[in-house]
């Protein structure tokens, strides 16, 4: 079933899965699997030049894949049911964390791209996932960055058709891939299958005439790249909204009681160029950054499914909403693992990821409804057995908080976002366990 619904979909959107577990089962049928179509084939560039399914090296970079980001200690923990006792600590470990399907990808591709073209320059456009370990391996391995906090100051206009740039996890937007298809340099494309389904359903809501309504942050890469594909559309428009807040400003201008003025305002950086709320806000379609806090998701598509049928109707709210959940199934299932680990009744969790990493951010979130939780990047944040670096999910800055390390006997939980390597989660374990003095010689 899932399969058919997938062809269809590939063949222009004819039938749509019906439930959110429907839709990221669709997303993942879709993800990475190379189809019989001649433009998929491993190794070639499909029609539009862009490698898009690696070069066929897959096995001759797995070695180094494995010894750069696998971590023995978890594998043990993984094969023990997800918890060890050692001593009186006992250790937990989150059923689905670390690196999802995706990050895989983009990782297995990055490392067969340098691989393919040792003598060339490569580029990443910006960060290939938001794991600063992973970034600092990519330039170790001679890969630079265009843009964000990694770029080495290499402007678009300094590269040669020679050069190899490639495309993030997360993808880019529709301008820069056809800047740099211009260019002529060599593309390689590790999008996450799971965006591009986002991407799919934003265009469709586009050529329909509803504005899509993207829940999720408009200065992040994967937003950046979704609200560009409706640009493509005569008359594609996009709003962001970042929370329930935000989406409640939406719902009162619909009912009518915000001004276009105050939209137009709040929302001047995260619409579409000539965005007008009273024009643009009569049908909408909601999509999601695949990242964010799916509880949220789904409650801000029901704000305003609920606010346009204030303001049209029951009986005509299909011609003026649409939804269809986009949280990829990754998130979903590292969300419902901190759940599952959360009523184990940890003494404390931590959670292991880059700062700007979304879905990190909201394991955090939800860790912290259980025990005291702490987002860390890795283990370095462990600082003594009585501080401890870490970073609040609602502040923009790092800490130092007292007293992190319960008292023996405790139980701690730890996960990782899915961009975080095994390696990073292995070494915050073991720094656990050294600064609980109960790592012993099998360690
Ligand atoms: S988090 Fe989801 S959308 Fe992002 S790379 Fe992983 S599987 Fe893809």
């Amino acid at each position: 079933m899932v399969r058919n619904l997938a062809v269809e979909y590939q063949h222009g959107f004819t039938l749509y899965p019906t439930t959110p577990a429907q839709s990221r089962q669709l997303a993942c049928t879709m993800t990475d699997k190379p189809t019989s179509s001649p433009n998929t084939v491993v190794g070639k560039p499909d029609a539009t030049g862009i490698y898009r399914h690696g070069f066929g090296l897959k096995s001759a970079v797995q070695d180094e894949i494995v010894s750069d980001y696998h971590g023995p200690i978890v594998e043990q923990l993984r094969n023990n049911d997800y918890t060890l006792q050692v001593g009186s600590l006992r250790l937990v470990l989150a059923r689905e964390f670390g690196f999802c399907y995706g990050v895989d990808k983009a990782v297995d591709f990055a490392y067969q791209t340098r691989r393919m073209f040792p003598e060339r320059r490569v580029f990443l456009t910006t960060e290939i996932i938001h794991n600063p370990g992973v970034n600092r391996r990519m330039r170790e391995m001679g890969i630079e960055f265009l843009h964000g906090q990694y770029a080495n100051g290499t402007t678009l206009d300094q590269l040669r058709p020679d050069d190899v740039v490639i495309l993030p996890a997360f993808g880019a937007s529709v301008a820069e891939v056809e800047q740099l298809r211009q260019l002529g340099v060599t593309l390689v494309d590790t999008t996450c299958g799971s965006v591009v389904h986002v991407w799919k359903r934003v265009e469709k809501y586009a050529k329909d005439g509803f504005t899509a309504i993207i829940h999720g942050k408009y200065s992040h890469e994967e937003t950046i790249g979704t609200s560009s594909r409706v640009t493509q559309y005569p008359g594609g428009r996009y709003l962001v909204v970042r929370d329930k807040a935000e989406a409640d400003v939406v719902c009162n201008f619909i009912r009518g009681s915000v001004s276009a003025a105050t939209i137009s305002d709040k929302f001047s950086r995260a619409t579409s160029e000539g965005f007008e709320p009273t024009r643009d806000l009569q049908r909408v379609g909601v999509a999601n950054q695949t990242t964010m806090l799916s509880s949220e998701s789904l409650e801000i598509a029901d704000m305003l499914r609920e606010a346009m049928i204030d303001r049209y109707g029951l009986d005509t709210v299909d011609d003026h909403f649409r939804n269809f959940d986009t949280i990829c199934s990754a998130t979903q299932e590292r969300q419902d693992a901190v759940h599952a680990m959360g009523s184990q009744k940890p003494d404390l969790i931590l959670v292991v990821g880059g700062f700007n990493s979304s879905n990190t951010t909201h394991l955090i979130e939800i860790a912290g409804h259980y025990a005291p939780a702490y987002h860390i990047e890795d283990a370095s944040y462990l600082v003594s057995p009585t501080q401890i670096r870490h970073k609040r999910w609602n502040s923009a800055e790092t800490e130092i908080s007292e007293n992190w390390l319960p008292t023996l006997p405790a139980t701690i939980g730890f996960t990782a976002g899915a961009s975080t390597p095994n390696k990073a989660v292995g070494e915050v374990i073991e720094k656990v366990m050294e600064f609980a003095g109960v790592l012993g010689p099998e360690f």
